[in-house]
């Protein structure tokens, strides 16, 4: 009878290739046979190199510092990238500041006690690589990316690397050391990542290779998991196509939002409704693409109804083209709704949003799709969506929980690039602060405080 391994682990998997690794050291370290070449595998590298980087422990403020963290040997599909940039993700401010009241994706559970390397995903140089890497060569200039893609998992193999099973393999049992403190402390990447740090430790199924000579700071913004998240919900077509032409509305205008909204630009879209609390996001979004900008505040309980209207289109009438369905759904509502809102972690310095916990942004997100249209959310929330029965029976509203927005990091992120090349996706504006390694809990203060768009740590 099939049954489930026993005992598997992303930690045993990465632990075999490791054993696989020290077999091969002696053949590796002769030089680069005929045939590992004609794979493109490089020997093992053997390194005890020291590097700075910030590593949490424990809990509260104060619980990420600076730290000299000695590099164990590199082995099996294991990836060392020098950094040239991380962006500094909302999604971690609680791990990084130490702050208690973060939603899902703030600490992750059974790790607490570790020494993690902050951050997920950035952009850099390969400086080694395992001998069982294929992907990348020394050299490369790559994206780390927040979301894996095996190539050969459940989800992978049916074009859902967004959801890639590596995915969740992060808790504590399955993360394995790659350096060490002073003291001897074992040190981990989080979620097999790392960012922060001069050198990302991580492994081959996170690493895409992108071809470019961009600045840091653009590649570095372009390649960051909000833009990713943001792009993808907009272009890559996995969870939801966007004809030229259509309707979209963004709720919430942070960098992955602001990323959507310019997504939605280039896939042609004809209105794009950007709706923020803050002043400074609505106006970033009609500088990036958006046609309407919409104040929740201001709007209160009017939100849905503003957003079926501007999404009207020429003709209510039937016969003709018309969308309007009237009655207890005037107006029309948007094709593709992206929600980027998320929860505030804290009380931000410049205007609040109607609801902290990000829920009522969530069902608003909903209610404001078309008949036939489609929701995508990506934001992390506390509790639970209500939305109207009604609606959700035969409303023709179709939903994604949107994981990096669908993208596909192989296909997709050399894709982006691609746009940051051809002038059509604009990082200047969201990239509003960039700070060496010394600044980036500061930075991460500001971005804590939705003071800044995002920050950029580069090095
Ligand atoms: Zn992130
Ligand atoms: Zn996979």
């Amino acid at each position: 009878m099939p049954s489930r391994t026993p005992g598997f682990s992303r930690r045993g998997l990465l632990k075999k290739g490791a054993a696989a690794a020290a077999a091969g050291a002696g053949l590796a370290a002769a030089g680069r046979t005929e045939a590992s070449a004609a794979q493109g595998q490089a020997p093992a590298v053997v390194t005890g190199r020291t590097f700075r980087a910030w590593v949490s422990r424990g809990s509260g403020p104060g619980r990420t510092t600076l730290q000299d963290v000695k590099m164990r040997p590199v082995t099996g599909r294991m990836v060392v990238v020098r950094t040239e940039a991380t962006n500094l993700c909302y999604s971690n401010v609680g791990a990084v500041l130490g702050i208690q009241a973060a939603p899902p994706g703030g600490t992750l559970a059974g790790t607490d006690s570790m020494a993690l390397i902050q951050g997920h995903g950035g952009i850099g140089v390969v400086e080694a690589v395992g001998p069982e890497v294929r992907r990348v060569q020394v050299g490369d200039r790559v994206c780390v990316s927040g979301t894996p893609q095996c190539g050969s998992c459940y989800h992978c193999l049916r074009g859902r690397a967004d959801i890639c099973q590596l995915l969740g393999r992060n808790l504590a049992s399955d993360l394995i050391p790659v350096a060490d403190l002073r003291d001897g402390t074992p040190v981990y990447s989080n979620s097999h990542i790392g960012g922060l740090g001069e050198l990302m430790i991580s492994w081959e199924e996170w690493i895409v290779p992108v071809v470019s000579k961009a600045s840091n700071v653009d590649l570095g913004m372009v390649c960051s998991c909000v833009s990713v998240a943001g792009l993808g919900a907009t272009t890559s077509g996995t969870l939801a196509t966007l004809a030229p032409g259509s309707a979209v509305a963004v709720v919430g205008c942070g960098p992955l939002g602001l990323s959507a909204v310019q997504g939605a630009r280039i896939a042609g879209a004809s209105t794009i409704i950007g709706i923020d609390p803050i002043r400074a996001r609505r106006d970033v979004a009609m500088k990036v693409g958006a046609t309407h900008v919409l104040d929740p505040n201001v709007e209160g309980d009017r939100l849905i109804e503003r957003v079926r209207a501007l999404t009207a289109g020429p003709t209510n009438r039937p016969w003709s083209g018309g969308r309007d369905s009237g009655g207890r759904r005037s107006g029309a509502g948007a094709d593709l709704v992206v929600e980027a809102a998320g929860a505030e972690f804290v009380r931000p310095k410049l205007e609040q949003g109607p609801d902290p916990s990000g829920i009522l942004p969530m069902q608003q997100a909903y209610q404001m799709a078309s008949a036939g249209g489609h929701v995508i959310t990506t934001g992390l929330v506390r509790g639970t969506i209500a939305l109207p029965a009604f609606l959700f029976a035969i409303g023709g509203v179709t939903h994604s929980g949107g994981q990096a927005g669908g993208a596909n990091p192989m296909r997709d992120i050399p894709r982006f690039v691609e746009m940051l090349h051809a002038g059509r996706y604009d990082t200047k504006p969201l990239a509003t602060r960039v700070v060496g390694l010394r600044d980036v809990l500061d930075a991460y203060e500001e971005v804590a405080y939705r003071v800044t768009i995002t920050a950029l740590m580069v090095l």
